[in-house]
C-alpha cells in the first residue's frame, strides 16, 4: 500500500475583493503542490473563524490522512465538546471543503463527480431585483429577463421594505427601521403588479427576511398566493419555525427556509413534516460539503428540493461548493447568485460563470477554483463593517423595538 497523504499545514485567508469579508482555508499536504481550499466566511465574526482555524484546528489536523474526510469531520466536529455554532461550523467547512477538492484533484474527477456525478449540466440561478417604486423593480426585473434569467426574487427597497413616514418615540434608538404592515401592503402590490405586467412564464421569488411577527408571516404567505410564487424565502425566524404548520394548513405558497440555521435539531421537524419545500442552508454554517450532502439526501426521501445560499458573503470557494452539490443532487430546486464583478474572476480563476440564466463549473478536478494569494492580501477585511449601529442587522420596529434581522 502507498503512503498516505496528510495534512502539512491548515491557513486562513482573509480577503475583502468586493467590502464583504471572506474567510477561506488552504489545506496544503504532503504531497509538493497538492493543496485544497475551502469556505470558512462568517462574515459578521470573520476573526472568531481565523482563531478557531489556526489555534485549535490547525495542531488536531497536522498529520492526519487527507482520505479520511468523514472522520475528520466528525472528530472535529465534536473536538471542542461544545458544538453546532456558527463560528466553529463554518472553521470546520473550511477544512472539510479543502478535503473535498484535494480528493478531487487526487482522483482526477470534479467533486459532483465524487458525489455521483451530474444530475444536470449546469444550475439554475435567482438574482435579487430590488427598486424604490413598483416600477423600478419591473425595470430591474425585465434586465434580469433579458440577460436570461428564468427565476428573479423581488424586494422593494431592500429587506423590511421601504421606509415611509415612520412615527418614532423621542429619543429612539438608531437602527434599520422598518414597518411590517407598510411593508407586508407593498408586497403584495408589488405581485399583482409583476403578475399583471410580465406575466406568468417567469419565476418569482421574495425574501422575507424574518422581518414578520409570526402570524404576520402566515398572512402574507396567504395574501401572496394568487401571484404564484417558487417560494417565500426566510419568512420565519429560527427561533420561531413551529409556526411552519400553521402556515402550511393555511396556504400553498412553497416556503424555503433555513439561511441562518445551525444545528440538525433546527431542519430535521421541518423537513420530516413535510413543513418546508426548499432547505436553504449556508453550506459553511452547517459544516460544509459532508454535512450538506446529507441533508441534501434527507430532504430528497421528503420531497423537498435544495435552494442553497447564495450570497455575496460566501466566498467563491463556497459558491463553486454550492454548485458541486446542485449539479449532483436528483432534488435541486435553485441556487441563489450574487452576480460577482471582475475582481472575483481575477482572484479566484475558475469562479462559475453564468451564461442564460445558468451557472457552469470550471470542468478542473476538484471544486475547480483557486486563488491568486498575493491579489487577496491587496483586499485586507475591515473589522468594524458588522458592528456599524445602524447596519442592517440592527433592525428596528417603528416604535424602537429591536427585531431580528
Ligand atoms: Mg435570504
Amino acid at each position: 500500500m502507498s503512503k498516505p497523504v496528510t495534512i502539512r499545514d491548515v491557513k486562513v485567508i482573509l480577503t475583502a475583493p468586493e467590502g464583504i469579508n471572506l474567510v477561506i482555508v488552504k489545506i496544503e499536504t504532503s504531497e509538493p503542490g497538492l493543496y485544497g481550499l475551502g469556505c470558512a466566511t462568517f462574515t459578521q465574526r470573520y476573526l472568531m473563524v481565523k482563531v478557531a482555524i489556526e489555534d485549535y484546528l490547525r495542531d488536531f489536523l497536522i498529520g492526519k490522512d487527507v482520505a479520511n474526510i468523514e472522520d475528520i469531520w466528525q472528530s472535529c466536529m465534536v473536538n471542542s465538546y461544545w458544538r453546532n455554532g456558527p463560528a466553529l461550523n463554518n472553521a470546520l467547512s473550511g477544512v472539510d471543503m479543502a478535503l473535498w477538492d484535494i480528493a478531487g484533484k487526487r482522483a482526477g474527477m470534479p467533486v459532483y463527480d465524487l458525489l455521483g456525478g451530474k444530475t444536470r449540466e449546469a444550475a439554475a440561478i435567482y438574482r435579487h431585483a430590488d427598486g424604490k417604486s413598483v416600477g423600478e423593480v419591473e425595470e430591474n426585473v425585465r434586465k434580469f429577463m433579458e440577460q436570461g434569467l428564468l427565476y428573479i426574487r423581488c424586494q422593494m427597497g431592500g429587506y423590511g421594505g421601504r421606509i415611509h413616514e415612520i412615527q418614532t418615540p423621542k429619543g429612539a434608538l438608531p437602527g434599520a427601521y422598518f414597518d411590517p404592515n407598510a411593508y407586508m401592503r407593498d408586497t403584495v402590490r408589488l405581485f399583482e403588479h409583476m403578475r399583471s405586467k410580465v406575466g406568468n412564464e417567469i419565476e418569482l421569488l421574495h425574501d422575507v427576511h424574518e422581518r414578520l411577527a409570526p402570524i404576520e408571516a402566515v398572512r402574507l404567505s396567504k395574501n401572496l398566493e394568487p401571484y404564484r410564487l417558487f417560494f417565500l424565502e426566510d419568512a420565519l425566524a429560527p427561533e420561531s419555525v413551529d409556526w411552519f404548520r400553521i402556515m402550511r394548513a393555511q396556504s400553498a405558497t412553497p416556503i424555503a427556509m433555513g439561511e441562518l440555521f445551525t444545528h440538525p435539531q433546527e431542519w430535521l421537524p421541518l423537513i420530516t413534516e413535510r413543513l418546508i419545500d426548499f432547505i436553504r442552508c449556508h453550506i459553511s454554517t452547517i459544516g460544509g460539503i459532508t454535512p450538506a450532502k446529507k441533508l441534501a439526501h434527507l430532504c430528497e426521501a421528503f420531497g423537498i428540493r435544495t435552494a442553497w445560499h447564495g450570497p455575496g458573503d460566501v466566498s467563491p470557494v463556497g459558491h463553486a461548493a454550492n454548485l458541486h452539490l446542485d449539479l449532483s443532487s436528483a432534488n435541486f430546486g435553485v441556487q441563489e447568485w450574487w452576480g460577482p464583478t471582475e475582481i472575483i474572476y481575477e482572484m479566484f480563476p475558475g469562479t462559475p460563470e453564468l451564461r442564460q440564466g445558468y451557472i457552469y463549473p470550471s470542468d478542473k478536478p476538484g471544486l475547480g477554483i483557486d486563488i491568486d494569494e498575493a491579489l487577496a492580501a491587496k483586499y485586507p477585511c475591515d473589522n468594524t463593517q458588522s458592528i456599524r449601529p445602524t447596519g442592517w442587522t440592527t433592525a428596528r420596529t417603528p416604535d424602537g423595538g429591536s427585531w431580528r434581522p
